[in-house]
């Protein structure tokens, strides 16, 4: 039993090791990815599902190591979070969308909303008001056009700092939304203290539907929650067509999906616009 347990020990130790040396390989890279230009936004189609136009866009941070290939957003955010560099990598995404977007409107094609993620790390520590405000100008989006995507684990914070911070964004005139609804702690109360503009329906209420009674159940109740808040209800991950029509049907105004649309690389984005700017 004793050398089994040295043996799970050394396994335990050697695994660990290799974690431990993974994240500290991903973390060195990742901090020399901006300068060396490996990082890219793709943008996913929000399209309203009454009208089936194009509403808006998601933009989303991809990493191209040439080493390590195509690295998942799920793997390397958590790893900057931890490590502080998703200051500098979030300052450059909303940077990012923020001129492409005016790009896109520079080449005749039509001006679109866009929705950035923003990390709790990002909310806590950076002056985020005054950063979003610096963006803003540097890139003369309309702020009207600008939605930042928040989780509930920013909300769950330091009241009065959360309240203060909402409130400069909200005079700044971006739009503030909350991401992932459902997945985390927020309440009720939270929602409607601090007034924000649009619910996203988490994915994973989407995946089973319509066959899931509960998470039918669950849907509706947000979609009719955000309605009565007069908040915009996107969901999310939508996949197949019984999943957009159940939505559709219960009132469900804006859906994001691979069956909509995967994220685009900019290139096809605009190539979307273009042809969506012709209806
Ligand atoms: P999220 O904000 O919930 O973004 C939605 C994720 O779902 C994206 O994954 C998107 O590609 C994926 N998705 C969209 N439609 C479907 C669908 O129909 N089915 C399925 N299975 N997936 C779908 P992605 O791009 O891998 O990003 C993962 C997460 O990484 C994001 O989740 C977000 O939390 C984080 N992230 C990505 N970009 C940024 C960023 O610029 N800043 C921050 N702070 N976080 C980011
Ligand atoms: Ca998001
Ligand atoms: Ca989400
Ligand atoms: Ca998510």
């Amino acid at each position: 039993a004793k050398a089994c347990g040295r043996n799970n020990f050394q396994f335990f130790a050697a695994a660990m090791n290799t974690r431990v040396r993974e994240h500290l390989e991903l973390e060195n890279r990742l901090r020399q990815a901006l300068a060396r230009h490996e990082l890219s936004l793709h943008y996913q189609p929000q399209y309203d599902l009454q009208s089936g136009r194009l509403s808006g866009c998601e933009a989303l941070m991809r990493w191209h190591n040439p080493e390590l290939g195509q690295v998942a957003p799920d793997k390397f955010i958590p790893i900057a979070e931890d490590s502080g560099l998703i200051l500098p990598l979030g300052e450059w995404a909303l940077n990012e969308a923020c001129r492409q977007v005016m790009a896109w409107q520079a080449q005749g094609l039509p001006l679109l909303s866009v929705a950035v993620n923003v990390s709790a790390v990002q909310f806590r520590h950076a002056d985020l008001a005054a950063m979003v405000e610096r963006v803003l100008r540097s890139s003369g989006l309309p702020p009207a056009l600008l939605e930042l995507e928040l989780t509930e684990s920013v909300l769950a914070e330091n009241l009065e700092q959360v309240n203060a911070t909402l409130q400069r964004l909200k005079q700044l005139g971006v739009r503030l939304a909350m991401d992932d609804f459902g997945t985390g702690y927020s309440s009720l109360a939270y929602l409607k203290h601090f007034k924000l503009d649009t619910l996203k329906i988490d994915r994973s209420f989407v995946s089973d539907l319509p066959g899931s009674s509960d998470n039918a159940a669950l849907a509706i109740t947000i979609i009719g929650m955000a309605r009565s808040l007069g908040m915009t209800c996107i969901a999310e991950g939508i996949e197949t067509m019984a999943q957009h029509d159940f939505l559709r049907g219960h009132g469900c105004t804006h859906g994001q999906g691979y069956r909509l649309s995967k994220p685009l690389a900019s290139a096809a984005m605009a190539e979307l616009l273009a042809t969506s700017s012709r209806h």
